[in-house]
């Protein structure tokens, strides 16, 4: 089972409340999520359907305090979807009934137990092995892997039509269980790493006790490359699978499944080289890294003595190809394994609305330790879980965010750093990579770690989209502070953009700080563009109370315009006609020139 992100509790209105509550003190980080307007609580959300299929595509488990079927048919286009199903049960708003709806297998028959014994009723438990074990047999904790889903129902069924069995291994888990056990049993269940050999008679699950220790000698014999480091990128995915086939060799030699893999170990030199990464994410699992010990005999067996912190016993050590399996007699948490990479990823957020943010941040946030930011964009990237640190600061020393990002994620932390819209306009971006041009220069800590930088939504982009295409032909992004630039090269570049007739998006417009900037840039923008020219003014959009207006660039005046506005000025050809909608308009920029 994967590990669990705390549940949202999902309610509609003031009568659910109290109940939800009760819920919350179970769940260490569970946030209440109730609809806007109806209720206070911990996040709120505009429509039932959309935010619970945004939580249940994020893999969020789902407490809903309403009636099942409503649940059901918020998630049924989602259903079909084979992916991760996280638990997602109905409570009834009063507390008298929980119904686990879904997630058999992520464990939602032991959240409908939990959350029915705080409020004191029974589950509506509809699970038939369930039912009759206590527990679900084929949902091993943490650390464990049932070797095939499909033996394990008919191992299940063969239990329900009452067969009994035995335990082979360690499985404290089903020390509770109502199992029919007998020692003399014909069925087993095995906990073991080594290989399924396909007889239906056992339930083989296996723990999560081998780790492999790859050192760059050992596989550059067999790749030919240094874990393929400097090479081209096809080079790199096939020096991965090199290495994947590798390991999958060794398991075969020792008759070990695949899914006792608890992760990859390489020397911490190796920790940018690509191939490895390759590998570790083909065979599905975490990639570590430690300090070879001198003091430790050869590689590769070195490395694991340098990164286990448990017995283990070596059970496969070649030199020759650098490859060391070290098996334990339980499963290992990979987290206890030397260390993982760092990870910095600069995302943007998009304007605000979250389904203008593209998946992809999304998954950063999801899978960040560490989160980074203004204030405001880091609650706009909310709801985000207790386990995650929030180092949110008003601090406006870019410089310096970018440099404490590197710190945290070069001691292997997984940093995201947010910005509004696209985080390389005007933005982020350009300040991390400033950050690491200066300090990554003498610090190889910071050149390990892995950037990334995922685009963004800008605000230009929204804007122009609600009010048309005014972008539709050549355009520029301008920003009118003059905070890290001179005031004569703003004028200078509005001067040759106003000539050569191109759309122009303001950012940061104006400030307090910056009271007289936009009527000079409009002074000299008026010079070449008559008083009739569209303007589009967008503020907040993609926000809450988020307006959008279309006015002349002779009628518009700073007083319009605040640090939250984009101001997009037309070119000659930009045109407007009536959208037919509150005596709106679409304003657009045609793709030719008379
Ligand atoms: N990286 C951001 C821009 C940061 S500069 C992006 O790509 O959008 C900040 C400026 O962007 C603000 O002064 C404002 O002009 C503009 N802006 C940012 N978000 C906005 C929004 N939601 N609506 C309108 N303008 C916005």
């Amino acid at each position: 089972m994967a590990r669990l992100m705390a549940p949202a509790i999902v309610i509609l209105g003031a009568g659910a409340l109290a109940t939800a509550q009760r819920i919350q003190m179970l769940y260490e980080g569970c946030q209440v999520h109730a609809l806007q307007g109806r209720v206070e609580a911990d996040v709120s959300y505009t429509e039932l359907r959309a935010h619970l299929c945004d939580l249940y595509a994020r893999g969020t488990p789902i407490i809903a305090l309403c009636a099942a079927g409503i649940v059901i048919r918020c998630v049924a286009p989602l259903l079909s979807n084979k992916g991760v199903e996280p638990p997602v049960l109905a409570v009834a708003e009063d507390g008298s009934a929980v119904v686990p709806l879904l997630g058999g297998l992520a464990g939602v028959n032991v959240m409908a137990r939990e959350i029915a014994a705080a409020l004191t009723v029974s589950p509506a438990i509809t699970t038939s092995g369930e039912l009759r074990f206590g527990t679900c047999v084929l949902n091993p904790p943490e650390g464990y892997a049932l070797a095939d889903i499909a033996q394990g129902k008919r191992f299940v069924s063969d239990l329900l039509a009452g067969e009994s069995t035995r335990i082979e291994g360690e499985a404290p888990w089903l020390d509770d269980a109502q199992l029919p056990r007998s020692e003399s049993a014909r069925l087993a269940i095995r906990v073991t790493p080594r290989a399924w050999d396909g007889r239906d008679d056992e339930l083989v699950i296996h723990p999560r006790s081998v780790v492999v220790a790859l050192t760059g000698a050992g596989t550059r014999s067999a790749t030919n490359a240094d874990f393929g480091a400097n090479s081209s990128s096809d080079a790199q995915t096939g020096s991965g699978a090199r290495i994947a086939a590798l390991v999958r060799e060794a398991f075969d030699a020792h008759g070990l499944a695949l899914l006792s893999l608890a992760a990859l170990l390489a020397p911490s030199e190796h920790m940018a080289d690509s191939a490895l990464a390759d590998a570790a994410a083909s065979l599905n699992v975490p990639l570590r890294f430690a300090e070879p010990r001198p003091e430790g005999g050869e590689p590769p067996s070195n490395l694991l003595r340098a990164a286990l912190r448990v017995p283990y016993q070596t059970v496969h050590d070649d030199a020759d190809t650098g490859v060391a399996l070290a098996l334990a007699s339980l499963a290992i948490d990979s987290d206890t394994i030397g260390r993982a990479r760092g990870r910095l990823t600069v995302i943007g957020l998009g304007p605000g609305s979250a389904d203008l943010m593209v998946p992809a941040a999304r998954t950063a946030l999801n899978e960040a330790t560490d989160i980074l930011g203004y204030e405001t964009y880091v609650k706009m990237a909310g709801p985000l879980r207790a386990d995650q640190r929030v180092h949110g600061t008003d601090n406006r020393e870019e410089m310096q965010r970018a440099r404490h990002a590197f710190e945290l994620a070069s001691t292997g932390r997984s940093v995201v750093m947010v910005s509004s819209g696209d985080p390389g306009v005007f933005a982020m971006a350009a300040a991390v990579l400033e950050a690491l041009e200066e300090g990554g220069a003498t610090n190889a800590d910071w050149r390990a770690v892995q950037l990334a930088i995922v685009p963004g939504v800008s605000a230009a982009m929204a804007t122009a989209a609600q009010a048309g295409a005014p972008l539709g032909h050549d355009f520029c992004m301008l920003s009118l502070s003059d905070n890290l630039k001179p005031w004569t090269i703003i004028e200078k570049r509005l001067r040759h953009a106003a000539e050569a007739d191109l759309v122009m998006a303001f950012y940061n417009p104006i400030s307090r700080a910056r009271p007289w900037q936009l009527d000079k840039a409009l002074d000299i923008v008026r010079e070449y563009r008559p008083a009739a020219t569209k303007v589009v003014l967008g503020r907040d959009i993609g926000r809450p109370g988020s307006t959008l207006r279309t006015i002349t660039l002779g009628e518009l005046c700073s007083n319009d315009v605040d640090m939250r506005t984009m101001v997009i000025v037309g070119s000659s050809t930009t045109r407007a006609f009536a959208n037919g909608v509150d005596g709106g308009e679409w304003v657009y920029t045609p793709r030719w020139y008379e």
